[in-house]
């Protein structure tokens, strides 16, 4: 009730009610709404600002405190980004419901994913189960393969950060089946984790679609270009930005399971220059007890080489992704 209070009010979402901020970006604020009509339900707004806040105040008359010169490459990104989603239909995926603007504001009607941020459940948890991570992790290169194959979309922005999800409404305890099978009897052990139980953690989605790409054209299947003059370079380009969503895929992935992403540093420059050298390693004791096929996984990801790195289709195929390795499903 008091969190309302402080809600703004955007001229042309009178449809909604607010209810509460759920994320906020430097442009973006996202918020949990309702239909005030009764049709939709509830659903996230992403309310867009068209203008950059000025910092030198008065330098504009009409809007003080803004600059009035549209962000028309904001405005291109914008539309990419609602084109884009408009033609995904996908369970892992964010629907978009619908698109509008005002004078100042852009909203990006969601599908609410009530459970918020993967990412605080990885801080909530410490760290994923293989088992949790495995059901995780398959639902985000579901959605991938989707985009990559079916839709020749690339998401380029692949992160915990947003990576939502829906909870499981019933039965929440912690993941109740043991990293090791032997320690069967430890499986109900935990605290009340809402949102996490005995069937993983609900439905994962794919959101922020701000910096995705079309690479190839879903209607002649072919690189997006005028077939038969496309340039090696067009054609590799398509594999290499597949690859990036991999990379990251990997990086999730490591992140799941030890609680820790697999490249940082304080300093951005010896960040970037680890990460271009691929520099990263299962590090003792948080890895200790990881299966090594699950390090086999993520090794094949973090690949430097684009070329090298696993596909979707190979991901798919592996061991611990099928679930038919010996280590975490040891032969009955
Ligand atoms: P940005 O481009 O600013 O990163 P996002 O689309 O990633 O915008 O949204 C920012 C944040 O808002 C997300 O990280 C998430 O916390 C929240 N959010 C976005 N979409 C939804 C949604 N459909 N349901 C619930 N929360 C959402
Ligand atoms: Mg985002």
């Amino acid at each position: 009730r008091e969190k309302r209070g402080r809600l703004p009010r955007y001229p042309g979402l009178e449809r909604w009610t607010l209810i509460s901020k759920m994320g906020d970006g430097a442009f973006s604020n996202v918020y949990r709404a309702k239909d005030s009509l009764g049709e939709l339900g509830e659903v996230a707004i992403k309310v867009v600002r068209k203008y950059e806040l000025s910092s030198s105040q008065g330098a504009n008359h009409m809007h003080p405190g803004f600059k009035k010169i549209p962000k028309t490459v904001e405005r291109a990104n914008i539309l990419k980004e609602v084109q884009i989603m408009r033609q995904l239909d996908h369970p892992n995926i964010v629907k978009l419901i619908s698109f509008s603007e005002s004078k100042q504001y852009y909203y990006i009607i969601l599908e609410l994913c009530p459970g918020g941020e993967l990412f605080h459940q990885i801080v909530r948890l410490t760290y994923f189960s293989e088992r949790l991570s495995r059901h995780v992790i398959t639902q985000v290169a579901e959605a991938l393969k989707y985009l990559h194959e079916e839709k020749g979309v690339v998401h380029r922005d692949i992160k915990p950060e947003n990576l939502l999800f829906e909870p499981i409404p019933f039965f929440p305890t912690k993941d109740p089946k043991p990293k090791n099978p032997n320690d069967e009897d430890k499986a109900d052990e935990g605290e009340f984790i809402p949102g996490v139980g005995a069937g993983g953690i609900g439905r994962i989605k794919i959101a922020d679609f701000g910096l995705s790409k079309v690479v190839w054209d879903s209607v002649t299947m072919t690189p997006c270009g005028t077939v038969g003059y496309t340039a090696p370079e067009i054609v590799k380009d398509e594999r290499y930005s597949k690859s990036v969503d991999m990379w990251a895929l990997g990086c999730v992935l490591y992140t799941l399971l030890c609680g820790f992403p697999p490249f940082y540093d304080e300093s951005i420059s010896v960040l970037t220059e680890k990460v271009a050298r691929g520099q990263y390693t299962f590090l003792s004791p948080w890895w200790d007890d990881i299966s090594k096929s699950a390090q086999d996984l993520v090794s094949h990801l973090l690949t430097v080489d684009p070329d090298k790195r696993y596909t979707i289709e190979q991901f798919m195929e592996h061991p611990w992704i099928r679930g038919t390795d010996e280590e975490t499903y040891p032969a009955a």
